[in-house]
């Protein structure tokens, strides 16, 4: 008789967990505001804050009591789990992209100002001299042991994705099936809408990012996108943006608005919106072309909205002023 109550109860419980109550959490990390809506137990809510803040404060590489920080200060040093995972899976990715993703190119995007928001365009010899210290070969990671052999490591332009990821697993871990996380930008749609339904995930306007250009119908994927509207400063006319070509050590400006990448994977998202806007259209479509698991929408400034075919379905233009192109 006890076992079979032991057994009710144990029933009733993973019941209440998984139930369909909507929770919401909003939290401010990473530079940038998150909400995450979930169906679930609330207190899974203060995990996954936890969760990415701890994430924040160890990846970031501008916080002053965070580990990254402190490499990046000694030149070497021992990396938590998070990192060292992180940090591998992101040198690959600087490989596979030929350096237009490159893990090290913090010494430029300083240069500019994007870290202390002091805006600046630098003259071309401190240009120079910063790219020096820029070049994601010359990190050697050994056992969790990192050494960084005169570079500066840098996981902005990944961290949300990773973040996306470790929250999607711990989701699943904890039996939910149905959430919406976004975290400034780069989206995790789980399962689908409670209805039964696909997601819905913006993709913003750049000339008005809390409006949207369309739409992707999605389930079980991660959304990515990189906005050159995210982050920039303007001087005599000229918009300076926060994505930097690591082989010029200048902002992009190849006509890209935006990028987003749609796929299963939160870092390879986040890594390949950032590195698809800095190699342009051309080159960003062949670079799918030959690697592939992945989609993409390329915003441009003169307003075309190119589409990889093989999502180009779960793709919906809803402003008219967008001229929509299929790219194979
Ligand atoms: P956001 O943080 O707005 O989502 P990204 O994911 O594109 O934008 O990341 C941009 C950040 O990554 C920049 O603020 C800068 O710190 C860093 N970064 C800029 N250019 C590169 C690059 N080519 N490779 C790697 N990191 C970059
Ligand atoms: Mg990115």
């Amino acid at each position: 008789m006890k076992r079979l109550l032991a057994v009710i109860f144990a029933a009733a419980l993973a019941l209440s967990s998984c139930s369909l109550v909507k929770q919401t959490v909003q939290l401010e990390a990473m530079d940038t505001f998150m909400k995450f809506e979930y169906y679930g137990s609330e207190e899974l809510g203060e995990k996954l804050s936890q969760s990415v803040k701890s994430l924040d404060k160890e990846l970031s590489a501008v916080d002053e009591n965070g580990r990254i920080y402190k490499l990046n200060q000694k030149g070497s040093g021992k990396l938590s789990y998070d990192a060292e995972k992180l940090l591998k899976e992101s040198l690959a990715l600087c490989e596979s992209t030929d350096g237009e993703l490159d893990v090290t190119v913090l010494p430029v995007v300083k240069e500019w100002g994007f870290i202390n928001q002091e805006y600046r365009v630098p003259a071309s010899t401190e240009i120079k001299k910063a790219l020096k210290k820029v070049d994601y070969r010359k990190i050697s990671l050994r056992n969790g042991s990192v050494k960084l052999n005169g570079c500066q490591l840098d996981l902005g332009a990944v961290a949300k994705g990773y973040a996306a990821d470790k929250s999607v697993k711990l989701l699943s871990e904890n039996g939910v099936e149905t959430a919406l996380l976004n975290l400034g930008g780069t989206i995790a749609a789980v399962g689908s809408k409670p209805d039964g339904t696909l997601w819905k995930v913006g993709v913003a306007d750049p000339a008005n990012p809390s409006d949207y250009v369309g739409f992707v119908s999605c389930k079980d994927k991660v959304v990515a996108t990189s906005g050159g509207y995210e982050r920039y400063f303007e001087q005599y006319g000229k918009r300076y943006i926060h994505i930097i070509d690591p082989k010029t050590g200048l902002p992009v400006d190849n006509g890209v608005a935006s990028v987003t990448i749609i796929s299963d994977s939160g870092v390879l998202g986040d890594a390949l919106s950032t590195a698809l806007f800095v190699m342009g259209l051309k080159k960003a479509q062949s670079y799918h072309r030959e690697r592939g698991g992945f989609g993409f929408v390329i915003l441009t400034e003169d307003k075309k909205a190119y589409v990889s075919r093989d999502i180009c379905a779960d793709f919906t233009l809803s402003d008219k002023d967008y001229e929509l192109k299929i790219l194979d």
